[in-house]
């Protein structure tokens, strides 16, 4: 007998990669093997030397095939197996290895827009909806568009056993939100990135369409953002490292933004609870700056800060890494 293992990996796609995916089918018990694919349909190789390789790094059950069948993240490499230029994941291993004592974790917030067509769900065909204001956690359905969606990405998401931690309604409608960990660096972006295939493949079963595109909807109507919650043991001990790693930040303001994902502009505006993109601060319950310190962190006196500035579409292996190299580094001193 066999089973099916859905080999899962990162595009070359530019300025935003994509998802894509295929299917191997394996003699049962037997382990994951690399494979391979063209690279000159994914925007990862010439024609003329289109061979590229998946080595699988992640694997976990498959929720939607169920039975033994499996999803198996892969890194794309060379064909001399050195990491492709658009493997981000190979980055960041070197570097979470490099500070893994200080034992970083990360929880990310990942919000989504859900498309039915050319308009967001629940825009009626020519027109707009209520102004924002209910629909944030709300319920009802002059309020609510896709629940059913999202209830079984979020099943689908536990039963392949992926570190979730809540999902919400956000603050348009059609957009929503889940949380990854806290894990470790490369954890929750492995994690992450398949908790996304599964979103677009769940939703693609009532024939609807997610996108991580910060401004989905131009005008007054919030962005879609990953806001990216992080802490060292010494941050979970107590408050100066807390601020130590604030003030880190705001030393490689420029370094971090333009790699929090295409368009962070359009997104980081100083209205619809960010700040403005070139403009750093960080302040305590304050929806409004770049980095926030939860008020419970600010009474308990240590915890985790999150930085609100990456966008639903970044490469939460590029954010995790810039964040563990900046804040870790001047924790190290
Ligand atoms: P918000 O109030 O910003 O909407 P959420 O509840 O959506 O907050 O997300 C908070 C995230 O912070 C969760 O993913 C959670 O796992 C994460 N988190 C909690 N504690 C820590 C910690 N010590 N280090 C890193 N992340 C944490
Ligand atoms: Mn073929
Ligand atoms: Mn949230
Ligand atoms: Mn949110
Ligand atoms: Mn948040």
């Amino acid at each position: 007998m066999s089973y099916k293992a859905e080999y899962i990996w990162i595009d070359g796609t530019e300025p935003t990669a994509k998802l894509r995916s295929k299917t191997k089918i394996l003699p049962d018990g037997a382990a994951l093997p690399i494979w391979g694919f063209d690279g000159s349909s994914t925007n990862q190789a010439a024609g003329s030397a289109s061979d590229c390789v998946l080595k699988p790094v992640f694997s976990c059950p498959d929720p939607i095939r169920g039975g033994d069948d499996v999803l198996v993240l892969c890194e794309v490499l060379l064909t001399d197996m050195t990491p492709h230029p658009s493997n981000r994941r190979a980055q960041l291993a070197p570097v979470a290895e490099r500070f893994a004592e200080q034992e970083p974790i990360f929880g990310i917030e990942q919000e989504y827009t859900f498309f039915a067509g050319s308009r967001p769900l629940g825009f009626p065909e020519g027109g707009f909806p209520a102004p924002q204001g209910g629909y944030y956690c709300g319920v009802g359905a002059d309020e609510i568009f896709g629940r059913d969606i999202v209830e079984k990405h979020l099943d689908n998401c536990l039963k392949a056993g992926l570190g979730l931690s809540g999902i919400n309604a956000e603050v348009m409608p059609g957009q929503w939100e889940f949380q990854v960990g806290p894990l470790s660096p490369l954890e929750v972006s492995d994690h992450l990135w398949v908790a996304r295939w599964l979103l677009y493949r769940t939703a693609e079963e009532f024939g609807v369409s997610a996108t991580l595109d910060p401004k989905p909807v131009k005008g007054d109507w919030n962005g879609a953002g990953a806001h990216t919650n992080f802490s060292t043991k010494a941050m979970r001990e107590s408050y100066e490292p807390i601020i130590t790693a604030c003030e880190s930040l705001g030393e490689k303001v420029l370094e971090h933004v333009k790699n929090y994902g295409f368009g962070v502009e359009s997104r980081l505006t100083g209205l619809h609870e960010t700040a403005p993109w070139d403009q750093y601060s960080y302040g305590v319950s304050d929806r409004g700056a770049s980095v926030r310190i939860p008020w419970q962190v600010e009474v308990d006196k240590k915890g985790y800060i999150e930085d609100r500035r990456p966008n639903a579409n970044c490469d939460p292996y590029v954010v995790t890494r810039l964040i563990v190299d900046t804040c870790c580094t001047a924790l190290e001193k």
